[in-house]
């Protein structure tokens, strides 16, 4: 199966590389020969048992930005550390930071990829469970950097940003901070913004634009890809919470989507348990924030679609054109609820 899908994942590329004459004759030979996942699950390993939980603030947080600079400069990124203060609970300020790597193409107009790198704190687990953050998120860094080193060798029109957020589960911190430093400029030329959260763990595969008026093109992109690949990938059901193909502002997502930004938000979970896309599995139910989420319930074989998935996403958006507006249909009549997840902490 994962030969088939490195197969597939090089004909999908080879596709849309031969249609620019300028990288024709690169033809698909710098495809990587290795199986898809493998590198996020060692990312994934790193992050959750040699570093462990990754709370904002904290030098375990600082470390991981640190691993996460060391692996984009080493694929050949330009790599920028964008610091941000934040007040904790107890009124103590602290530093946390994005990081961001760049891929500039010919062209301004940009597809950005994201995943937040800090986990919520440890919590004392009975005897062969712990929290570590395997899943959360450890699986959206690791295919982050899984994406982003099959794609430094790849001419692309656009230009691409990678960029793991600090402080996203004291509320978004890192990802608001982000956008609040964008310029108009900056603004307009973002195609779309891709999320990754919580992608190693739930039953099946996910991908949604955001809320409201927000462009529906990038996950319908997505959703494309995922089927020609052969691939379960789904998007949310129409339910008494959610206009189908959204979910919650929950992540990083939010502040793009609010600045009109299409989305489109990776994760795996389970809409068939709960209509607000609740629960994650059927078996283990609730696994983000709990004892549960380690690696033991973190899959290679979640991180290997998703991996092939965003890598061809992130690939096709920053080949394209650059339009007057990206619009597409928005998804309306959303309602404008504010349940967050079951815990009422963001994912
Ligand atoms: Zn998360």
């Amino acid at each position: 199966m994962k030969k088939r899908h490195v197969i597939i994942l090089s004909i999908f590329l080879a596709i849309f590389a031969f249609q620019t004459s300028a990288i024709a004759e690169q033809s698909d030979r710098k495809i990587p020969r290795k199986d898809t996942g493998d590198a996020a699950y060692e990312h994934v390993y790193y992050l959750s048992e040699v570093i462990g939980v990754r709370v904002a603030g904290t030098p375990e947080e600082a470390e991981t930005g640190e691993y996460i600079a060391d692996q984009f400069a080493a694929m050949g990124y330009e790599v920028e550390i964008q610091p941000f203060t934040a007040v904790n609970w107890a009124d103590v300020e602290y530093t946390s930071a994005n990081i961001i790597a760049t891929k500039r193409g010919k062209s301004d107009r940009t597809v950005i990829v994201g995943a937040h790198y800090d986990s919520v704190s440890a919590r004392s687990c009975p005897d062969g469970n712990a929290l570590t953050g395997a899943g959360d998120n450890a699986s959206g860094v690791g295919v982050m950097l899984e994406v982003a080193e099959l794609l430094a060798k790849h001419k692309t029109y656009g230009t691409i940003k990678f960029v793991a957020f600090g402080a996203e589960e004291v509320g978004l911190l890192g990802s608001r901070f982000y956008t609040e430093q964008m310029t108009e400029d900056d603004i307009s030329n973002t195609a779309a913004m891709i999320n990754l959260d919580s992608v190693g763990a739930g039953d099946f595969f996910y991908v949604y634009s955001g809320l409201d008026d927000n462009p529906v093109w990038a996950r319908d992109m997505a959703l494309k890809i995922g089927e020609r690949m052969g691939y379960d990938l789904r998007t949310s059901p129409e339910s008494e919470y959610f206009v189908y193909g959204t979910t919650g502002d929950w992540s990083d997502h939010r502040y793009f989507r609010m600045l009109g930004i299409p989305i489109a938000y990776f994760e795996w979970v389970n809409w068939d348990i709960e209509p607000d896309g609740g629960i994650e599995t059927e078996e283990f139910g609730w696994i983000m924030h709990t004892c549960l989420d380690n690696l033991f319930y973190t899959s290679i074989e979640k991180l290997e679609p998703t991996v092939d998935v965003v890598g061809a996403l992130a690939y096709k958006i920053s080949k394209q054109k650059p339009r007057k507006r990206d619009k597409g249909k928005g998804a309306e009549d959303n309602k404008p609820i504010s349940i967050q997840v079951a815990n009422g902490l963001p994912n």
